[in-house]
């Protein structure tokens, strides 16, 4: 790891030089919030967002994209061949990215990339990024990352952070993708003497600031069936709309379906994100739905975060606390609600909503 210190102008004139080598995506202002996208040419960079009202999770995988394009033409000798659609996997630098959207793609990870199954898509999008990550300095107050395994200044899943310290910036630069970004940005200040020592000093003053948290200690020692019966879910799950607003926002959910469409001689296979929290994700062809009512839907969206990823994939939460879910719930449905729920709950001790 090295410290590199960057002005205001340095970051601004290694935006320019960037995009001479990368893509660059980065927070964009849209109406009254911010979302990730490419940043167009001459803009500027905007870091003022606290984070993107949509998670960082559609730069890597985007809410609908098209997997194989095929000739529905009789007349074309490649009629009916499929073939995978065009994809632009040139290096591509992610700016702005917050600690916690950054951890989740460590986290999603081992659903798209692991021994026996590797989801050629999302892992060369994945491969191509270079994340530089904006610390928080100000989280918000439905942050709740330092109980998540993350925090305010957290590293996981990124190159290069940078950190907002008096007129410009320290940069740790921390990986060989960072190395290069920050070659080709032209960024190589040393960051002067105790710059090290300020960044501890800001990391402890931010991670103080988050005093919201989740309760996940005692899930990891329950039974599956203890908590898949518990008499808290028909509660828990009775103000719920089923409108998937907490998992198209949530930077770990990662469930999609995949659709054929024609346009008139053309036929193109989509990925659109899916959600669990809809009744037709688990409809059967047979008319059955082994999720058939919202009860159902609301336990499995949360027994997945809180305990069967961390079962299936030793440990942890799925859940980096980034706050959107608890914020834009319509009818403020709280995953550290249903997680205080399920971290006390005895089978012999049921405890009421
Ligand atoms: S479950 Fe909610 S708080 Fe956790 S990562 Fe997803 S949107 Fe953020
Ligand atoms: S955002 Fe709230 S109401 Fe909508 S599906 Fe999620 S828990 Fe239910």
């Amino acid at each position: 790891m090295r410290l590199l210190q960057l002005s205001h102008s340095d970051l601004t004139r290694g935006v320019e030089a960037l995009r001479k080598a990368f893509r660059v995506e980065a927070p964009l202002p849209e109406r009254d919030h911010f979302v990730f996208g490419p940043l167009p040419a001459g803009a500027a960079l905007d870091l003022s967002a606290a984070n993107t009202r949509l998670s960082a999770k559609s730069v890597i995988y985007p809410a609908s994209e098209k997997m194989l394009r095929v000739s529905l033409d009789p007349a074309k000798e490649d009629h009916h061949v499929y073939r995978e659609a065009d994809k632009d996997y040139s290096p591509r630098a992610v700016l702005g990215i917050r600690p916690c959207d950054a951890r989740a793609f460590t986290l999603v990870k081992p659903n798209f990339d692991n021994r026996e199954y590797r989801d050629p898509y999302w892992v060369r999008s994945y491969e191509c990024s270079t994340f530089v990550g904006l610390a928080c300095k100000s989280p918000c107050s439905t942050c709740f990352c330092t109980s998540a395994g993350g925090g305010p200044f957290d590293t996981a899943g990124l190159d290069v952070l940078l950190a907002e310290s008096g007129e410009g910036f320290i940069a740790q630069v921390l990986t060989e993708k960072g190395e290069a970004l920050a070659a080709a940005a032209g960024w190589s200040a040393a960051a002067p003497e105790g710059a090290e020592a300020a960044l501890s000093a800001m990391k402890a003053e931010a991670d103080a600031r988050i005093v919201s948290r989740i309760e996940t200690e005692k899930i990891p020692g329950k039974t599956i069936l203890s908590l898949f019966d518990a008499p808290f879910w028909d509660d828990a799950a009775f103000a719920c709309i089923n409108c998937g607003a907490c998992t198209y926002l949530c930077p770990t959910c990662w469930c999609f379906d995949i659709q054929d469409e024609a346009h008139e001689n053309e036929g193109v296979r989509m990925r659109n994100w899916d959600s669990c929290m809809f009744p037709l994700f688990t409809l059967h062809g047979s008319g059955h739905n082994p999720r058939p009512n919202k009860t159902a839907r609301v336990r499995q969206r949360f027994m997945h975060k809180l305990k069967y990823y961390g079962d299936k994939y030793g440990g942890g939460i799925h859940c980096t606390g980034c706050g959107r879910c608890v914020t834009h719930c319509p009818v403020n449905i709280d995953i550290r609600r249903i997680a205080s729920l399920m971290n006390g709950y005895e089978p012999d001790n049921a405890c009421a909503l």
